[in-house]
């Protein structure tokens, strides 16, 4: 660990200098905050720490209208567990004279960006941006909305450096009831991407609605949560895996697809498994694991002789516990004791192996 933080360092400071600065902060046990946050793949969006302090939610999230911080947290946290929301609502810190917010928004690392909407009006996100990373030959997607503006110049394609800033903090959305200048906030979020194919399928299923973002429309992102991401990676440091993070998200539910060919399969190729009757008999589908999110955590190559129905989709298994706990996705219901994908489930699992 300590030679990969070294050699870091020593690239990105000035040489001995620097290397001897991170020496004698080993020997005083201090870590520099800039060192700190080298190690980590993720930084936050904006100066906003508070999420790192004992006690600090209050300071770092901003509940819904009326309602406490956890509601802008990650997950099933709005209506009784029955609306999920998808990233960290961060409180602003700055405020111009009109109690405006100024905060800047910046990369969470290293990326590109992959869209930008400066059109506000057609999204409940109002203007956000989506940029692309690569950690650990995972492509994940972070994503910033309610802005006021994004920087100047800043287009789709351009690279940019974690920590740059890329806009500034906003309450734009298109919803009725918009955003209060109290509950100001960026809204975050680290998604990994569903199908590329996205435009295509979804004129195909919903020819009578617009798509106005191709790619870029939430139902396309599967939200991973950034608070345990950001906390395991202020934990851990540079022990911190991401791809083992995904690894071990709790199961909702286990399905099988009768598709061999799917960008999945290939885009997080590091969270599908072996089966060596599958390899030899011919692979006929695969077996995965969802967390509560839909995200597909673990894929099992099956041979044909491992399936047993003849349908597309087939609901193995499911961890009521998980469901009862988180079941604002709704991907699966159940009707007098028995267990089905509901209209959501089969959904995503059609935009996936389209
Ligand atoms: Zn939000």
């Amino acid at each position: 660990m300590h030679s990969k933080i070294l050699r870091r360092v020593t690239k990105a400071g000035s040489g001995s200098a620097s290397a001897l600065r991170w020496l004698v902060c080993l020997v005083v046990g201090i870590v520099p905050a800039g060192f700190a946050v080298r190690a980590q793949p993720f930084q936050l969006p904006t100066a906003n720490r508070a999420l790192f302090e004992k006690g600090g939610e209050e300071k770092f999230f901003v509940g819904t209208t009326g309602k406490g911080w956890e509601t802008g947290t990650f997950g099933c946290v709005r209506n009784d567990g029955w609306k999920m929301h998808e990233g960290l609502d961060i409180r602003c810190l700055q405020r111009d004279k009109h109690g405006e917010p100024t905060d800047p928004v910046m990369a969470t690392a290293d990326g590109k960006v992959a869209y930008i909407n400066k059109r506000p009006s057609l999204s409940n996100y109002g203007n956000y941006i989506v940029l692309k990373h690569q950690v650990e030959g995972l492509e994940i997607y972070s994503l910033y909305a309610h802005l006021h503006e994004v920087r100047e110049g800043l287009k789709a394609g351009q690279s940019v450096k974690a920590g740059e800033e890329i806009a500034v903090m906003g309450r734009t959305a298109n919803t009725h009831e918009g955003i209060s200048k109290e509950r100001a906030h960026v809204h975050f979020e680290l998604n990994l991407l569903v199908n590329d194919r996205f435009g295509a399928w979804y004129k195909k299923t919903f020819p009578d609605q617009r798509n106005d973002h191709g790619d870029w429309n939430g139902q396309n992102l599967l939200g991973l949560d950034p608070r345990q991401i950001l906390l395991a990676e202020h934990k851990d440091g540079a022990k911190f895996s991401l791809l083992n993070f995904i690894q071990h998200q709790t199961e909702l539910c286990r399905v099988i697809v009768r598709k061999t060919d799917f960008q999945w399969l290939k885009r997080y190729g590091a969270l599908v498994g072996a089966n060596p009757k599958a390899k030899k008999e011919g692979i006929a589908g695969y077996e995965m694991a969802l967390n509560f999110n839909g995200v597909p955590f673990e894929l099992i190559p099956r041979a044909s002789s491992e399936i047993k129905g003849k349908a597309k989709f087939q609901l193995l298994s499911v961890n009521e516990a998980e469901y009862h706990k988180n079941p604002g996705r709704r991907l699966v219901s159940e009707h007098g004791g028995r267990w089905d994908l509901a209209r959501n489930g089969s959904e995503l699992l059609e935009l996936l192996t389209y």
